[in-house]
């Protein structure tokens, strides 16, 4: 008997930005060589009926030949095709005039676009300078185009001012009288992002309960359900079940460019790999996938959340969390040793 549906994500292209809070981590571009996309999904296909095919894990069509690639994606998955959802590359968007015809052409109706405040600290938090100017650019050709924008903007101390003046941007340039012309409310949400892949880094200046500006508090995320850390701490202290990420009824796997296997639970760290495509034998890989039998899994069993809180838990810190992401934090806490 065959397993439930795969969903393959390979890192055959790279990405062109450096995002300070990338949650996968940054890593090198690198090619993967000549029949790679195939030679990962033949190793997959005796085990699984449906298997989505992704030619991309971080930057969606950053490949020159991006009409031919989509093509590719779908011929190579099995019982099943790839979906676009509202992702696409402002990279590409700022420099080919031809991509957004494309877009129209494979249906997609909106596209997330990712701030962190204007020029200076979107270009710092991108990682390259232009990045909001690009940013831009892109917001315009796809409304030109009838493809809808959604902005999606990161908040922490360090950008906090200049994030609060977005929604004035947005209204200057007249998107939600625009995207209603088009059918749909204009869509600006808020949030701190995880805490794990470069964004951990940020813990130190992770937004506090009381500096969201007043600008941005109808666009926070999920902000009624958002808990401060000294909140979470109190919470859990005492809970004995241990957190323990699992799989949905589908299996998603990244593959890096060196052919590291991972759940898309959290970051591409050593502690979470699964094994390596080139060195492992797949019918073992495919037993600790299904089985969800990894040693940072084996690892989340063993300890509960009230042990992870009690060690790197700050019950004074107002540090603001989704519950999952500060959950994700503590579970990564005690993983790096
Ligand atoms: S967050 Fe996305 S665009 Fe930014 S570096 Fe990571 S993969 Fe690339």
């Amino acid at each position: 008997m065959k397993n439930k549906a795969l969903a393959i994500c390979a890192d055959l292209y790279g990405c062109p930005n450096r995002c300070l809070h990338c949650w996968l981590g940054h890593m090198p571009n690198r090619d993967m060589g000549p029949g790679a996309d195939e030679w990962i999904v033949e190793q997959f296909k005796p085990y699984f009926d449906e298997i989505e095919f992704y030619s991309w894990l971080r930057e969606p069509d950053f490949c020159p030949d991006y009409r031919a690639r989509w093509e590719r994606d779908k011929a190579l998955s099995v019982g099943c095709a790839p979906q676009r959802f509202e992702l696409a590359s402002f990279w590409r968007l700022a420099r080919d005039p031809d991509y957004v015809n494309f877009l129209k052409e494979v249906s997609v109706r909106r596209v997330q676009l990712t701030f962190f405040g204007l020029e200076p600290m979107t270009d710092k938090y991108v990682g390259r300078k232009g990045a909001f100017r690009e940013l831009l650019v892109a917001t315009e050709l796809l409304l030109d185009h009838g493809i809808l924008p959604r902005w999606q903007l990161f908040l922490n101390e360090e950008n906090r001012d200049e994030a609060a003046q977005i929604p004035a941007l947005a209204e200057k340039l007249e998107l939600p009288c625009r995207c209603r012309e088009l059918g749909e409310d204009f869509k600006l949400f808020v949030h701190a992002g995880s805490c794990e892949g470069e964004n951990r880094r940020h813990y130190p200046i992770r937004i506090r309960k009381g500096h969201i500006p007043e600008t941005l508090l109808p666009y926070f995320l999920n902000y009624a359900e958002n808990r401060t850390e000294a909140e979470l701490c109190a919470l859990w202290r005492d809970e004995t079940a241990p957190y323990v990420p699992h799989n949905g009824e589908r299996i998603v796997l990244y593959v890096s460019n060196d052919y590291d296997l991972y759940f898309n639970f959290t970051h591409l760290r050593p502690e979470w790999r699964i094994g390596n495509l080139k060195r492992d034998p797949i019918g073992e890989l495919v037993r600790r996938v299904t089985e969800e039998d990894t040693p940072a899994l084996r690892a989340a069993r063993a300890v509960s959340l009230g042990e992870l809180i009690r060690r790197y838990g700050d019950p004074a810190s107002d540090r603001l969390f989704e519950p999952e992401d500060y959950r994700a934090y503590l579970l990564n806490r005690y993983l790096e040793g």
